[in-house]
């Protein structure tokens, strides 16, 4: 490559361009001055000098617009355009500086080249030119193709010099760094332009192939996406299943749903933005369950009631024996309801329905449903003790689901069914919110026309349903929820009313589910007294009914196996279907005894007799009582005790005899847990009997409660108590004069048999107890 001194080419101004030692480009002219330029040098020895413009925008450069630094490069081939531009193509020879421009038709420059100045020793160059090789490595990683065309180049490169431009010809170097490159004397100078380039480079691409990569990859999930739902769709096609979309069937269903354009509009406004929803996100199945929640929700949906008061007379009278006052109470209630019904701000009241189990409550209820015409719902709050129960759970918790009364209004496919709310007295609240505040709201006439349920949020109108509440005792029931009822008592049978009701409803009901017939299974009245007494201790009949159940069971295998035409239950063989006998009623003792006193308790399953037993022994004026009793039963021993110190000097007890005794009261039969002050004269009168000797009669039994001056004061359950008193073969049944209103109302057929004193006073109830 000639190198001399100073030398005169042709000069063309370039724009937006730096052209290297060794780069090949090509490049159209179309400036005058550029053109008569490269026709000098053909017609010489066709180089050019090539110097770039400081300002792409300038027509015609002056000296001080030009870089004073150019490469002089030969030219290899010309073109001539047809629009008058002129083509070149020219490969960089060496470079040179501008020392004189002169201007006329053409540019002419005086150069000087000049060398490159190497103060680096051969290692020092080794390891720059490795670190290259290293950061163009690192570089092609991102950029494959650049780096295959230039592995044969670099390896004939011979120079270190040579090396870096070739470097700087072959990578997208900006054009002040090509021109820097240009400039720079020093290899160290060249060397940082390069290293600099290439750690900017590589981070940058080192981005952009990661932003390429996530794009791709989300495309192609997409992508995947597609292919697999439209090969599903082609599949179900195939199959026949080829069924409208979900999201077309919730939005005609919506259509067709009879509702308030508020609740609608609602439905609507979830519909489509499921419809935006990926259909396989989790997402996307709780808002599909929701939206067929709302969907099958009456909102406006109701049956028609039947209005006649006589049909619903009939109907009570045909599905229940006795309950008389009941089916009295009932009525009037419905004939009220009958009569607001018209009435926009009707508020009807809860009805209760209080009393132990299988005494006909739920049957009840369910027989005023079958009246009215009114879809039946039973809702079981026995043991519910959270609120979300009662009133939902919100959506964001996983499986969330309505609250019960929302579910039975969804199953009920009406808005006015009758509901029942089933032993609302075994509901409790724990620290999950209080259900019965939760259940008020729902009860409350003022406001259920807008309840919320926390799943569903769009308020619903419970003001058409007829609820019903049932209980078994009414102290259980929380005080703000018994404000709001009617409460109607349900008591318990006597033995033969459970006779009549066994007779007329539960035999005909069981055969007929056992597949029977009336002539195939006969029960005497007998054989059903002894059943009732003898293999079941209930106030209800739900027991008894399953008795009758197991009759038929073996009924229908003897029918089958044994080819019998009919079977007949008689006492005699009552032990072949049921077994041998449960309960022997625990009777009155024989013998009139001291300290042993007969007490009526009053339990939620019935009436009982408790026997209460008092030994006083030699000690220092202690009590103890054992039994299971509660602290109200403890509280009266202690009252009866104190009464009978106080009256001890009319009766010639002596003084220090409570101070030398200690007194022990037991009730046996202790499976049962006993509270109430109702025992309280029945263990006066045994301490009494106890501590003067006396024994009491043993026909008698009583109940009451006492106070420290010894009045009987009244107290509640006679009914069922005096049932028991019967039952166990008692004569005299002593009852708090209080309580006559009470005694009056019971039945004569309970009281048949028995002699019911009345008693104001301890020493009433002493003068009618000890023999
Ligand atoms: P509860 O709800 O009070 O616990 P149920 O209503 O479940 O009791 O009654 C238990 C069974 O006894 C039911 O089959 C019911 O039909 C029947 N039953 C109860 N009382 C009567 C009655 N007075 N007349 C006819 N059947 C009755």
């Amino acid at each position: 490559m000639p190198r001399i001194t100073k030398k005169t080419y042709p000069c063309v101004p370039l724009r937006g361009l730096s052209v290297l030692p060794g780069m090949i480009v090509h490049f159209d002219l179309n400036r005058a001055f550029s053109i008569q330029a490269v026709e000098r040098a053909m017609l010489k020895d066709q180089r050019i000098f090539l110097l770039s413009q400081r300002n792409d925008s300038v027509e015609e450069p002056k000296e001080e617009e030009l870089y004073t630094v150019g490469c002089v490069a030969s030219i290899k081939q010309v073109i001539k355009l047809p629009n008058g531009f002129v083509r070149v193509l020219i490969e960089g020879e060496h470079r040179a500086r501008l020392l004189e421009l002169t201007v006329t038709e053409l540019y002419t420059a005086v150069t000087k080249a000049f060398e490159m100045v190497v103060e680096e020793d051969h290692f020092k160059l080794t390891a720059m030119v490795r670190e290259l090789r290293d950061q163009i490595a690192a570089y092609v990683v991102y950029s494959p193709h650049i780096g295959k065309s230039l592995e044969g180049q670099f390896q004939k490169m011979e120079t270190v010099e040579g090396l870096l431009d070739c470097v700087a010809a072959n990578f997208p170097l900006a054009q002040e760094e090509k021109q820097a490159m240009l400039e720079a004397e020093k290899m160290s100078e060249r060397f940082a332009i390069l290293t600099a380039f290439f750690a900017r480079e590589t981070q940058v691409l080192a981005i952009k192939k990661q932003l390429q990569d996530e794009t791709k990859e989300r495309v192609e999930k997409n992508q995947k996406e597609y292919v697999l739902r439209e090969q599903m769709k082609y599949i179900q096609e195939e199959l026949g299943e080829d069924e409208e979309s979900d999201l077309e069937q919730f939005r005609k269903a919506c259509e067709k749903l009879k509702a308030p354009a508020e609740v609608k509009q609602k439905i609507r406004k979830e519909i489509d933005r499921f419809g935006r929803m990926s259909s396989y996100s989790s997402e996307s199945g709780v808002a599909r369950g929701y939206i067929e929640t709302l969907l099958e929700m009456p909102w406006n949906k109701t049956s028609k009631d039947n209005t006649d008061l006589d049909h619903a007379e009939q109907i009570l009278e045909e599905d229940h024996y006795g309950l008389e006052k009941v089916k009295e109470r009932m009525l009037e209630f419905l004939a009220v309801e009958f009569l607001i019904s018209k009435k926009a701000d009707r508020i009807s009241p809860i009805i209760c329905l209080v009393g132990p189990p299988g005494t006909g409550k739920t049957s009840i209820a369910k027989s005023v449903a079958r009246a009215l015409n009114r879809k039946y719902i039973r809702i079981s709050l026995g043991g519910v003790r959270d609120e979300a129960e009662i009133r939902g759970h919100r959506r964001t918790y996983v499986g969330a689901l309505p609250g019960r009364i929302a579910t039975g209004l969804k199953n009920a496919g009406v808005r006015n069914p009758l509901m029942l709310l089933d032993e609302i007295d075994k509901m409790s609240s724990d620290y999950k919110g209080d259900t019965a505040s939760a259940l008020l709201e729902v009860l409350d006439g003022e406001q259920n026309n807008r309840f919320i349920d926390h799943y569903i949020e769009i308020p619903i109108d419970l003001s058409g349903v007829l609820f019903i509440a049932t209980a078994n005792s009414m102290s259980d029931i929380p005080r703000p929820l018994l404000d709001r009822m009617e409460i109607i008592e349900v008591t318990s049978y006597t033995e033969n009313e459970k006779v009549h009701i066994a007779k007329e409803h539960l035999i005909r009901k069981q055969i007929s589910r056992h597949g029977l017939t009336e002539k195939q299974l006969k029960i005497t009245d007998k054989a059903l007294e002894l059943i009732i007494r003898s293999y079941t201790k209930e106030a209800g009949v739900r027991n008894l009914e399953r008795k009758i159940g197991q009759i038929c069971r073996k009924a229908a295998r003897m029918i089958l196996q044994e080819h019998k035409r009919s079977v007949r239950v008689t006492p005699e063989n009552l032990e072949q279907f049921l077994g041998v006998e449960r309960y022997s009623f625990d009777m009155a003792n024989e013998q009139d005894d001291i300290g042993i006193v007969r007490g009526l308790a009053w339990t939620s399953v019935g009436g009982d007799t408790l026997q209460i037993e008092v030994n006083v022994m030699p000690g220092k004026g202690e009590i103890t009582l054992t039994g299971q009793l509660g602290d109200v039963m403890k509280e009266s021993a202690q009252a009866g005790l104190s009464y009978i110190r106080s009256i001890g000097e009319s009766k010639k007890i002596s003084a220090d005899f409570f101070k030398k005794h200690d007194f022990h009261i037991h009730i046996p039969q202790g499976s049962v847990p006993k509270d109430g002050p109702s025992a309280g004269i029945t263990m006066a009168t045994a301490l009494y009997s106890a501590i003067t000797k006396h024994p009491v009669k043993a026909s008698v039994a009583m109940t009451g409660e006492i106070t420290l001056r010894g009045r009987v004061l009244p107290i509640g359950g006679l009914k069922e108590k005096i049932l028991a008193a019967k039952t166990a073969g008692i004569k005299t049944v002593l009852v708090p004069l209080k309580n006559e209103r009470d005694v009056g109302e019971i039945s004569d057929e309970i009281k048949k048999g028995l002699k019911i004193v009345y008693v104001s006073t301890m020493e009433e109830v002493l003068k009618e107890a000890l023999v």
